[in-house]
């Protein structure tokens, strides 16, 4: 798990960013340091333990690489491939999430709480537990995703397509749903209503 010390600026409770002793928003050289991060990040292979909250990244290859502890808490995300690579216990919290691909990922405990998912695809891919309560989704696709226990609670998801998808142990309650579809998908296994929630 990436580091959880926080930034050294007077009464921040931020998490220091990769590299640094203070929060990205706290240094004074953002681009330098979305750089160092971004360096690290685009390694053959993939990173582990890498704090690049609140980061811009645009127009980025991180396909088949492998991420683990990873945070892009925050961060604006777009245009990036994460195409074929394995997450685990990556954070895409309150990220704003556009024209990403994420599609045949192996995502596993991985949060995306609160975010602004745009355009995007996580087709044919394996999302475990993973969490997108809070999200904002609209215009983008699951399908052919096996989605076991992952969250969706409390977002909102619109022009979207969760077709062909394995929905067991799916909790598929966002507030507001439009246009979205469950074509061949296994919707009776899937928790849509918030009795069930703690089952
Ligand atoms: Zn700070």
């Amino acid at each position: 798990m990436h580091s959880f010390a926080r930034c050294s600026a007077p009464g921040c409770r931020s998490v220091v960013f990769h590299g640094l002793s203070t929060c990205l928003s706290h240094h004074d050289d953002r681009e330098a340091a979305e750089s160092a991060a971004l360096a690290i990040l685009s390694a053959e292979g993939g990173a582990k333990d890498v704090n690049a909250a609140s980061a811009r990244f645009d127009s980025l290859d991180l396909s088949s690489r492998r991420f683990v502890g990873c945070s892009f808490i925050g961060c604006q995300l777009k245009t990036v491939l994460f195409t074929g690579s394995t997450l685990l216990l990556c954070f895409f919290d309150a990220a704003a999430i556009a024209s990403c691909d994420f599609s045949g990922v192996n995502a596993q405990f991985c949060s995306f709480g609160g975010s602004d998912v745009s355009d995007s695809s996580f087709e044919g891919s394996e999302l475990i537990h993973c969490n997108f309560d809070g999200a904002r989704i609209k215009d983008s696709t699951f399908s052919g995703s096996n989605l076991y226990d992952s969250r969706f609670i409390k977002g909102e998801v619109h022009r979207s397509a969760f077709d062909n998808c394995d929905l067991k142990r799916v909790y598929f309650i966002p507030s507001r749903q439009s246009e979205t579809s469950f074509k061949g998908s296994n919707t009776m296994e899937a928790i849509r209503d918030l009795e069930h929630i703690y089952t």
